[in-house]
Order: structure tokens, then sequence, then C-alpha cells
């Protein structure tokens, strides 16, 4: 992990670039266009984005706009709450796939785990994974209880969990129940949306290695060998973001970022939500 085109295996062999943009508020036109092509010039290969977001199109003319080719991009995309069920997330996917200007995702998830519907969604993602029109299939913001259920009866393992997860949202019980599984671990708001620049014991670690607490915060997830993709749609954040692979942390420091743990979410609660 000393590249920024570094990657983590998903359980089906697809490799997932362990750094990825996330573009959650960022604006569809110049916006998130912006933010896509600073990011493809410093050598981000990955985004994730969401149908619900809005922004899918931007993201799509983008990568379509830039010099590099489709295949050296990995492109994640999720259904939305409102589009569950069988029918609809077919419907969904193909409609994202249009937005976003290609005819194949890298990885669709399902973004929220509505309650009696998500196994019949689930059979979707099976079934788009068999017919080729993505390369890998996860969920998103899935507790034990949720994935233990899927797991009972489906055809397909889910290969991606994208969960909060950040010093005070330390999910490591979560986890470690992916890593047992071989589902991959995304973190969203892996800085706490830049609240990790207050946390004293990420200045002084960082200052250690000439690093910022969101730097340090960082690397601390992709030694756990958990996906980041943080959000920026500001040059020098995108560029700041990635610099992370030329300094290790040790055993310890990871451990005493592990330990700030408060179980203090900024998002919505996987088991009570309302949308
Ligand atoms: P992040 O933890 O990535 O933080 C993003 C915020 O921090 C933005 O306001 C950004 O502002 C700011 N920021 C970025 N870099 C820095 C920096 N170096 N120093 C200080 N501030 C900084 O939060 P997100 O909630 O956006 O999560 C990341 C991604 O995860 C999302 O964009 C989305 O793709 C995904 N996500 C998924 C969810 C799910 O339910 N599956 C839920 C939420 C997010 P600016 O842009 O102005 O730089």
């Amino acid at each position: 992990m000393n590249h920024i085109s570094a990657t983590f295996s998903l359980r089906n062999g697809v490799e997932i670039p362990v750094l990825g943009l996330g573009v959650f508020r960022a604006d569809d036109g110049p916006e998130v266009m912006q933010a896509i092509q600073y990011a493809l010039d410093v050598g981000y290969r990955s985004f994730d984005t969401a149908s619900i977001y809005g922004n899918e199109k931007g993201v799509g003319t983008a990568i379509h706009q830039h010099d590099v080719h489709r295949s050296d991009v990995f492109l994640t995309s999720k259904v939305w709450n409102s589009d569950h069920g069988y029918k609809k997330t077919m419907e969904a996917f193909h409609k994202s796939l249009e937005r976003l200007k290609t005819n194949y995702l890298d990885l669709y998830l399902i973004h929220w785990p509505v309650k009696d519907l998500y196994k019949e969604t689930w059979n979707a993602l099976e079934d788009l994974y068999d017919s080729g029109g993505v390369r890998a299939i996860g969920v998103s913001n899935f507790n034990m209880h949720h994935l233990e259920d899927i797991l009972t009866d489906c055809r397909i393992v889910p290969m991606v969990n994208q969960i909060e997860f950040h010093p005070s949202m330390v999910q490591n019980e979560l986890h470690e129940f992916c890593l047992s599984e071989e589902i991959r671990t995304q973190a969203w708001s892996p800085i706490m949306r830049g609240r990790v620049s207050d946390i004293a014991l990420l200045k002084t670690i960082g200052e250690k290695y000439g690093k910022s607490p969101v730097q340090v915060t960082l690397r601390w997830e992709i030694q756990k060998g958990i996906v980041v993709i943080p959000k920026s749609v500001r040059k020098d954040r995108i560029r700041s973001n990635a610099q992370i692979f030329d300094f290790e942390l040790s055993p310890l420091e990871v451990e005493l970022i592990d330990a700030l743990n408060k179980n203090e979410r900024l998002g919505p609660d996987p088991d009570n939500f309302d949308f």
C-alpha cells in the first residue's frame, strides 16, 4: 500500500482501489465535474456516487471527457430506498448506467437495508452480476443482523459493506464480522466530514510523520483493510487526501486511534431510519 494505485481484492477477485473519491453533496454540473477531473489528474481511479446524490450525469460526463480509459476507472453507484424490489431495482440500475454514460458498473450497492424488501432487491443485484452488468455487488449500512439475514439464503455473498466508519464510530465488531465473511468494509464519512482535524491524538501522531489528522485517519483506515472514499470538491484537499501512501502507522498507533471510539454517529442509524 505505497501508491495511489493500491488495491484490495474483493472475494470474487475483482480489485478495488483502496482510495476513492466520494461525491455526496457535490452539485451536478461544474462542481462535481471539476472534482472528478482534479481527482483523475492526481491519480484517483475510483468514484463513489449514488442515484440519490443527483450527480451521476456530471460524474459520467467528467469521466467521459477525460482521457482515462473506462476500464481503468472503478465506478460505484447505489440503489435508493424508493427503488427497492426486483423490477424497480433493475430499472434504477439501467437509469444509473444511462446517466453515468457507461454500459457496466464496477460496484453496485443497496444503499440502505429497507425492511422486508432488501432480499428481493439483492436477488436483482445477483442477476445483474450474473448478466455481466456489474463486476461486484454489495450492500451499505448493513448491521451484523442484516448481513446474517442475507447470508442465510443469498446465492452470492455481498462483496462489500459500505458503513459509517471513523474515529468516533469505530465499528470494529462489524468490520471483523465482515473480514470473517470476506466482505470488504468501505468507510463512509471516513474523515468525519473534516472534524478529525480537531482531535488532539491525531494531531500528535500526525506531527511525527509530517501529516495532517485527516491523512492519519485515512491511513489508519486503509491499514485496517478498509476502503476509504473521502469527499472533497477542492483541488488542494483532493490532492492532500491522497498523500497517505508514504508513511505507516505502528500497530500501537492503530490501537490508540481505535480507542478514540465513542459509538457516535454523524449519520442515520441503520436500525432506525425513516427515509
Ligand atoms: P467525509 O468524511 O468524506 O468528509 C467530507 C467533508 O469534509 C466535505 O465537507 C469536505 O469539504 C470536507 N473535507 C474533505 N477533505 C478535507 C480536508 N482535507 N480537510 C478538511 N475538510 C475536508 O464525508 P462524506 O459524508 O462525504 O463521506 C464520504 C463519501 O462516502 C460520500 O461523499 C459518499 O460518496 C459516501 N457516503 C455514503 C453514505 C452511505 O449511506 N452509503 C452516507 C454518506 C456518505 P469540501 O468538499 O469543501 O472539501
